[in-house]
């Protein structure tokens, strides 16, 4: 039996448990089974807290390789014998693929219709002592890299994936809504690809790290609705946000949706984080979009082999967003913790 911190089905007030009854996952062909060293509490986690059912959290990790289920078949077509990471300090993308539906042959693996994600969708999440997740989704840390980066390796994809979903170099201007850790990872990739990005948060901490890095910021009180950026990312996931990337988007311009939107039903106070009058309280208005012609883009994960490479390279600082460590036994607690809004991210270790 292992201990697993999972949301249970019911509404009641402890949706969270520490749950030490929970069977060891079982690895499919193909799948490796993987001891965390240290994970992250996301927002994502926040989010699902209060909105899954029978799910095992977290999907921010780094982990050793405890073993190997051999793929009989992936050997028998050719496409090469599984890889052996036993032993291996691994990070991974959290989204599998199947390989042989119409998106996965299309080379849109990302987009497979049997895909699962981990401790999101229909796959147990690494708040455990185990968990499993295929062996193509794994990549090898770089031995420069500690754990506390390694962490990040999921969310600096994120963040990389963006200049892949639109183009940033050049003159644009460009605002990144929020100072989430998602937003401000963001902000240090674009930086280094346009000088004129700024960020719009609220929390003056974050401003320091903003100032350390170089990058422009702004409380978000103080932007002007001017309708006058290229392009608008929103990072937040606040429904709310959208309306203001609204105002603040030139016509014709672009708004990037990285943040994953909460559904309607969370509670106020976890809205009101950007700018309390902009707060989904009514029924958005999309007239903007047409009325502006404006793009909205969505962006989401990138490579993990390119996230862990840019860490190696020291180009981007994730070590600064670390504001609370503790260990898996305290989880119900961690999560208590990570929702406060002075912290970045709070790190567990097994
Ligand atoms: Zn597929």
């Amino acid at each position: 039996m292992l201990r697993a911190l999972r949301v249970t089905g019911g509404l009641d007030q402890a949706r969270v448990v520490l749950d030490d009854r929970t069977p060891e996952p079982k690895a499919q062909p193909g799948e490796a089974i993987i001891r965390p060293r240290r994970v992250g509490v996301s927002e994502a986690d926040l989010l699902l807290a209060r909105t899954a059912s029978d799910l095992t959290l977290g999907h921010e990790f780094v982990g050793v390789v405890e073993h190997v289920e051999p793929d009989e078949t992936a050997d028998r077509a050719g496409s090469g014998a599984v890889r052996n990471l036993v032993g291996k300090r691994v990070c991974g993308s959290i989204s599998t693929f199947c390989r042989t539906c119409d998106m996965c042959r299309s080379g849109l693996s990302a987009h497979c219709r049997k895909r699962t994600v981990l401790g999101v969708s229909q796959r147990d999440g690494c708040f455990a002592d185990l968990f499993a997740l295929p062996v193509d989704n794994l990549v090898e840390a770089p031995e420069s890299l500690d754990d506390d980066a390694c962490v990040f390796a999921h969310q600096v994809s994120r963040a990389l994936q963006l200049p892949q979903a639109v183009r940033i170099e050049g003159r644009p201007y460009v605002t990144v809504l929020g100072d989430n850790a998602l937003a401000l990872l963001t902000a240090q990739v674009l930086t280094r690809l346009n000088a004129s990005v700024r960020v719009l948060g609220t929390v003056p901490e974050r401003f320091a790290l903003c100032e350390k890095w170089q990058v422009k910021h702004r409380h978000s009180d103080e932007a002007g609705r001017r309708q006058d950026q290229d392009i608008v990312v929103e990072s937040t996931g606040d429904p709310g946000a959208l309306a203001l990337a609204m105002r603040l988007v030139r016509p014709r311009g672009t708004i990037v949706l990285q943040g994953m939107p909460a559904p309607i039903a969370v509670p106020a106070e976890r809205q009101a984080t950007l700018h309390a009058d902009e707060a989904w309280s009514a029924p958005l208005s999309l007239t903007p979009v047409v009325s502006g012609e404006l793009n909205i883009v969505g962006s989401r994960d990138g490579s993990i082999a390119e996230a862990l490479a840019v860490m190696a390279r020291a180009e981007i600082d994730v070590v600064s967003l670390i504001t609370r460590r503790t260990k898996l036994s305290d989880g119900v607690e961690a999560l208590r913790t990570a929702a406060q809004p002075e912290q970045i991210r709070v790190l567990m270790d097994a």
